[in-house]
């Protein structure tokens, strides 16, 4: 039995990849920049993303779409934030794929937007196997959670361009061991970016910014190299 369950998932990724593929040349047309974000639940990615918002609203055009199980709750505090955003309630698949995000922007004139947040549902297994045609993955891990996050779940980790830190203004409570988590993120993904960030404090969100407007000066106005999308890795 084992062999055939594998082979029809090798299929599902494999068409997935052929989607997602038709996705990015469709956001690098538009000359838009899509980042998603991953995390288990809970770890903050709805309050990240509602400042996020905020913030880039100022001087970009921006919107998000929101995976979610069942509620519509993140896209509705999404929303308070001024940009434009899209529930995608994907009742009992617990990751989005790049044909929910494709009928998702059915209706949306891409061209009217510069960046694009996709979060994902709250998971940090399948969403690694999932291409979505964005241009940047970041994984987000709380201070909460524990410092081996990384260790428990290496493709998630290895598949990102970012690992966020959340929720740094709890970090002396918890006794978050800092080192070993940076040595566990980088025991996965060698040479990853790591920032540290909290909704709480004011600006606490600043080295993310510092981070993303990077890669929007060096990346968004020239062609992103096409990120490979045989992410796949199957448990
Ligand atoms: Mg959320
Ligand atoms: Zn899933």
């Amino acid at each position: 039995m084992v062999p055939r369950i594998v082979e029809v998932r090798k299929n599902i990724l494999k068409k997935n990849d052929a989607l997602a593929a038709e996705l990015r040349e469709r956001f690098r047309r538009a000359g838009v920049f899509v980042v998603s974000l991953v995390s288990s639940p809970g770890a903050g990615k709805t309050a990240f993303l509602e400042v996020t918002l905020r913030h880039l609203r100022e001087r970009w055009r921006v919107g998000a779409l929101v995976g979610d199980l069942a509620t519509d709750n993140d896209a509705r505090r999404l929303v308070r934030s001024g940009a434009d955003v899209q529930q995608i309630t994907t009742g009992t698949v617990c990751h989005l794929d790049a044909d929910m995000v494709g009928r998702a922007l059915e209706k949306w004139d891409l061209d009217a937007y510069d960046l694009l947040f996709i979060e994902n549902v709250g998971n940090l297994v399948c969403p690694a196997s999932y291409d979505l045609g964005e241009n940047l993955r970041v994984v987000l891990m709380s201070v909460t959670e524990g410092e081996d996050k990384p260790l428990k779940y290496p493709t998630i980790f290895n598949t990102a361009d970012l690992a966020v830190i959340t929720k740094a203004d709890l970090a002396d409570a918890v006794e978050f061991r800092r080192d070993d988590a940076y040595a566990n993120v980088r025991s996965v993904h060698p040479g990853i970016r790591v920032v540290e960030t909290s909704t709480r404090w004011a600006d606490g969100l600043a080295p993310w910014f510092r981070q993303l407007e990077q890669w929007l000066a060096t990346e968004v106005r020239t062609p992103t190299a096409v990120r490979s999308t045989s992410r796949a890795t199957l448990p």
